[in-house]
C-alpha cells in the first residue's frame, strides 16, 4: 500500500446476516473504492459486544460477514480486510479519546437513545462511548473517507469533533473524516413494511438478507404494504409506495421502472404485478451472492488466512499512527 492514496475506513458489525441496507449503504461503495483508495475494512466484533454480550455465535458471525464482504466483490489482496479485535492499538486510542469526549454529547447521540430504548436491561458504558470507539477505528488509520449509510451521519460528525479536539490540544495528527458515497447523497434502504430502514435487528420480515432463499424473498416482497392506488394523475406517492419504487430503483432495469412510474402517474398501476416484478428482480440480484457466500464459507482456512493478512496490514498502519499519537501527547518518556 502506498502513502499517496487517500485513506478509507469502514466497518460492519457481526451481529447478523448482511441485508440490502448494508449492501447499498456500505459494501457497494467499498467495492468501488478498493481500486482508487487505500482501504481498511473491518468486521466490528468489539462494537457488537455493546449489544450482544453472548459470544457463543460470534466466531461464526465474524466468518459470515467476511465471506459476505468477499462474495460482494471485496478483494482481500487489494484492501486490508480484518477483524477489529485483532488490532490492539484500537483499545489504546479509544482510551485517550475517551478523555476528550464529554458525557453530555454522548448521551445526546440518537443511536444511544435508540439502544437505551431497545435494551433497557443493558445500558452499559460501552454503548455510551460507541461513537468514541468508532472514531478510534477510523482515525487509527488517519482515514479521510468513511463509506457509510445515512444512519451513521451523526457518528461521523462526532468523529470529526473528536479528531479536531485531539488536533487542537496535541497537534495536527488526524484528518477530519467525511462520510462518503459515490452518489453524493447517503443511501437509506427502506424496510418493506413502510416504516424506518432495513435493519439486522428490527422486523426481519421487512428486511431482505443476502442469505434469504428465493421463496422467502418473494414472500417478503409480496407482503410489502400498498393500497388501492392513486386516484388522480401525477399525485404524490405515499411513503410506503415511494419505498417500493426506491427498492425497484436499486435492482430493476430502467425500462421496468419507467413502466411502473408511467402506470402510477396514469392511475393504472397494479401493485400486485409491480411487487411480482420486484420480487423476481430481487431474486436475480440476491441469489448469486447467496450462493457465493455459501461457497466461501465452506473454506474456513482461507477465511482465517484473509483475517491474518488483513490484521497485519491494519496493525502496520495503526502502529505508525500510535507512535505519532504518543509523541504528540508527550507520552514518549
Ligand atoms: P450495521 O449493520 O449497523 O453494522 O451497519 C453497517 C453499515 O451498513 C453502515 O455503514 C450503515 O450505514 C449501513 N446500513 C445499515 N442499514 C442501512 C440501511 N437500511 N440503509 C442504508 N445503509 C445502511
Amino acid at each position: 500500500m502506498t502513502g499517496k492514496k487517500k485513506i478509507v475506513m469502514s466497518g460492519i458489525r457481526p451481529t447478523g446476516f448482511l441485508h440490502l441496507g448494508n449492501y447499498f449503504g456500505a459494501i457497494q461503495n467499498y467495492v468501488k473504492m478498493q481500486d482508487e483508495f487505500e482501504c481498511y475494512f473491518m468486521v466490528a466484533d468489539l462494537h457488537s459486544l455493546t449489544t450482544h454480550p453472548d459470544t457463543s455465535e460470534l466466531k461464526n458471525n465474524v466468518y459470515r460477514v467476511l465471506a459476505e464482504n468477499i462474495a460482494c466483490g471485496l478483494d482481500p489482496e487489494k484492501v486490508a480486510l480484518y477483524c477489529q479485535s485483532h488490532v490492539y492499538e484500537t483499545a489504546e486510542l479509544y482510551l485517550y479519546l475517551n478523555m476528550l469526549a464529554y458525557i453530555g454529547e454522548l448521551e445526546k447521540t440518537v443511536t444511544f437513545k435508540d439502544k437505551v430504548r431497545q435494551h433497557p436491561e443493558n445500558i452499559n458504558a460501552g454503548l455510551l462511548t460507541y461513537p468514541v470507539l468508532q472514531t478510534a477505528d477510523i482515525i487509527l488509520h488517519r482515514a479521510s473517507y468513511v463509506p457509510v449509510g445515512k444512519d451513521q451521519e451523526q457518528h461521523l460528525e462526532m468523529a470529526r469533533n473528536f479528531a479536531h479536539r485531539f488536533n487542537f490540544r496535541y497537534g495536527e495528527i488526524f484528518p477530519e473524516p467525511q462520510a462518503f458515497n459515490y452518489n453524493q447523497v447517503l443511501v437509506k434502504v427502506p424496510s418493506l413494511d413502510g416504516t424506518g430502514k432495513m435493519s439486522k435487528s428490527e422486523n426481519q420480515l421487512a428486511t431482505l438478507f443476502l442469505a434469504d432463499e428465493d421463496d422467502l424473498i418473494r414472500k417478503k416482497v409480496m407482503k410489502a404494504k400498498t393500497d388501492s392506488g392513486p386516484t388522480e394523475n401525477n399525485s404524490v406517492k405515499p411513503d410506503y409506495i415511494e419505498n417500493i419504487f426506491g427498492l425497484m430503483r436499486l435492482v430493476s432495469s430502467e425500462e421496468v421502472i419507467t413502466k411502473f412510474e408511467h402506470d402510477y402517474n396514469h392511475c393504472n398501476i397494479r401493485y400486485g404485478d409491480m411487487k411480482k416484478q420486484l420480487a423476481e428482480d430481487m431474486v436475480s440480484f440476491i441469489s448469486p451472492k447467496r450462493n457465493k457466500v455459501n461457497h466461501i464459507l465452506s473454506d474456513e482456512a482461507y477465511l482465517k488466512e484473509v483475517m491474518q493478512k488483513g490484521a497485519e496490514k491494519a496493525r502496520k498502519s495503526a502502529q505508525a499512527t500510535m507512535q505519532l499519537v504518543r509523541e504528540a501527547m508527550g507520552l514518549n518518556y
